[in-house]
């Protein structure tokens, strides 16, 4: 059984590079879109949904390390970075921008295609990554419901279900108002019949993990008699 084309989305501002490069990767066996700046980039990367990203560092409009650190706050798609100098890797490596690996212009095409092999065969199956529900970012929270990640402040919290569940409709619905009744609805189930008050201890726990001053909320904020709304990111 032969393994599926694997597309690489390009990123790379010099044409007469570009096209060798392009030749080479279909040779090889890859389907190749290219961008030639950092905002065609963001545009293809989401239109095309690559297998792998191959970033040059320096580019027009926006630069790869920026490139970089959007496509990872959306995506774990492997991605490579592509430095001028040996020296821009120490550079982009102490940003810590979150590319899989890094080469160093010139370089071999063969060596190139054995690190793109390596990185993909290190990320997660494709079908794994399709299905994965969009990530919901309401200014510095996020939270990925397939992975079941949450990060405050880009710091990883650990979330019981029931409060990932909660925060999850909250985000989603951020600057709506969300009825008690809607959230216990939602989160416990229809038939619940437990104590109300279990909705304002998760409330409260949620808090304790998503907001600078829990006894200040600005985040999730009560609505007197309805409920509670997740404050847009103002
Ligand atoms: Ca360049």
């Amino acid at each position: 059984m032969t393994e599926p084309q694997a597309t690489v989305l390009v990123v790379e501002d010099e044409e007469s590079f570009v096209e060798a490069l392009s030749v080479g990767l279909k040779r090889e066996g890859f389907l190749v879109r290219v961008a030639k700046d950092g905002l065609e980039a963001l545009t293809l990367f989401d239109a095309v949904q690559p297998d792998l990203v191959l970033l040059d560092v320096m580019l027009p409009q926006l630069d790869g390390v920026d490139v970089c650190r959007e496509i990872r706050s959306r995506s774990k798609t492997p991605i490579i970075m592509v430095t001028a100098k040996s020296a821009e890797i120490d550079t982009v490596v102490g940003l810590e921008v979150g590319a899989d690996d890094y080469i160093t212009k010139p370089y071999r095409l063969r060596e190139l295609v054995a690190r793109m092999r390596a990185v993909l065969r290190r990320a997660p199956r494709r079908e794994e990554a399709k299905t994965s529900g969009p990530t919901l970012k309401v200014g510095d929270v996020q939270l990925d419901p397939e992975r079941h990640e949450v990060l405050v402040r880009d710091q990883e919290v650990s979330l019981p279900l029931k409060e990932f569940d909660l925060l999850e409709l909250l985000l989603f619905n951020a600057g709506r108002v969300l009825t008690r009744e809607t959230l216990i609805d939602r989160v416990w189930g229809p038939n619940y019949v437990g104590d109300t008050k279990t909705l304002d201890v998760h409330i409260k726990r949620l808090r304790s993990k998503v907001e600078d001053d829990p006894s200040v909320p600005q985040r999730i904020v009560t609505i007197r008699g309805l409920g509670y709304r997740y404050e847009r990111d103002s």
